[in-house]
């Protein structure tokens, strides 16, 4: 679950410079970091309302992911699926970032589950006797006197129960476009920055505190949300063929810390409403699980043949047809 998202609908990110001029050769897919959302101590969002089944969100993240990273690593066994957890251990997010840069990811995707803030429901359990108190007077003057008369009322009692969410469905996140400036760090921070310098053999002593190398690490913060956008438009697909509500892809205005902080691209999938009846039952199913894992699957094929194998895209608007390479 995400604190404080706003849903915005995708705004193409600026303007892409164009990355011709130093990316000469498509990147292959060859590293894949799935990472559990929470565990341990970090139980993520609560199904606890009425009718629910109290499931937490760590159990759920991590069944999807395990499940995820198995049909991964059966059906690409050329690319290096590493899960940032398999077992329910607490990970700061720091620490699931650094997984994913260490380990040179081309790409993050982070599993969680939805969760919204619960209405309260009461209904009427019985009642109970209560002694109501009036007072009155008597008398005027020095002789007045207060008087207290008791009488039995009956009261309703209630009972107040947590009502679940009428949410559901799968949503998808990427780090947002004004954000660009932390990935840019994270860009930065890679000591092992791969560009290719043609026949320079000054590669990985990069400066980059000069302007040109920021405007590189620029253009690659900027490639990773194109091609971010990219899977998550994947992902969004693949869900919506299972007849789940596909919310769409969604940028959080304050930001997605450890989406930012990886050096690549990076999704978040909210797989589901733990706090939706209908939702949690389904997250919590061997069936739903796998439906899940397998459509996420399935777009990260789709992503890794757009990258590996980009199709020729035919300028129609220009008279002299050209191709051109998508990023
Ligand atoms: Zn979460």
């Amino acid at each position: 679950m995400l604190k404080n998202k706003i849903s915005l609908v995708i705004v193409l990110p600026f303007v892409f410079l164009s990355l011709h001029s130093f990316s000469q050769t498509a990147k292959k897919l060859r590293t894949i970091i799935v990472d559990a959302g929470h565990g341990g101590e970090d139980g993520g969002a609560h199904g606890a309302y009425e009718g629910g089944l109290n499931s937490w969100e760590k159990n759920v993240t991590l069944a999807i992911s395990n499940k995820l990273v198995a049909i991964l690593q059966k059906d690409l066994p050329d690319v290096k699926t590493i899960p940032t957890r398999t077992t329910d251990i607490y990970q700061p997010v720091k620490e699931k970032a650094q997984i994913a840069n260490d380990n040179k990811g081309d790409l993050f995707v982070c599993i969680h589950a939805d969760a919204v803030a619960l209405k309260t429901g009461r209904r009427q359990i019985g009642t109970r006797i209560e002694i109501k108190h009036t007072t009155y007077y008597v008398g005027k003057g020095k002789k007045k006197k207060k008087m207290i008369k008791s009488k039995n009322v009956v009261v309703p009692v209630y009972e107040y129960y947590k009502i679940g969410c009428p949410q559901e469905g799968t949503s998808v996140w990427i780090f947002a476009a004004h954000k660009t400036d932390e990935k840019l760090k994270a860009v930065m921070n890679n000591t092992d920055f791969e560009i290719d310098q043609g026949n320079d053999s000054t590669e990985n002593s990069i400066d980059f505190s000069s302007p040109e190398y920021r405007t590189i690490a620029q253009i690659y913060a900027n490639r990773f949300q194109k091609r971010s956008i990219m899977l998550a438009q994947y992902v969004n697909e693949e869900i919506a063929n299972t007849d789940r509500p596909a919310l769409g892809i969604n940028q959080r205005q304050k930001g997605i810390w450890v989406l930012q902080a990886t050096n690549m691209p990076a999704i978040l999938v909210e797989t589901g409403f733990i706090t939706n009846h209908d939702d949690e039952r389904y997250l919590n199913s061997e069936k739903g699980q796998q439906e899940i894992a397998e459509s996420i699957a399935k777009a990260i094929k789709r992503y890794k043949e757009s990258i590996e194998n980009p199709k020729p895209v035919v300028d129609t608007s220009n008279s002299t047809q050209q191709t051109t390479k998508p990023n």
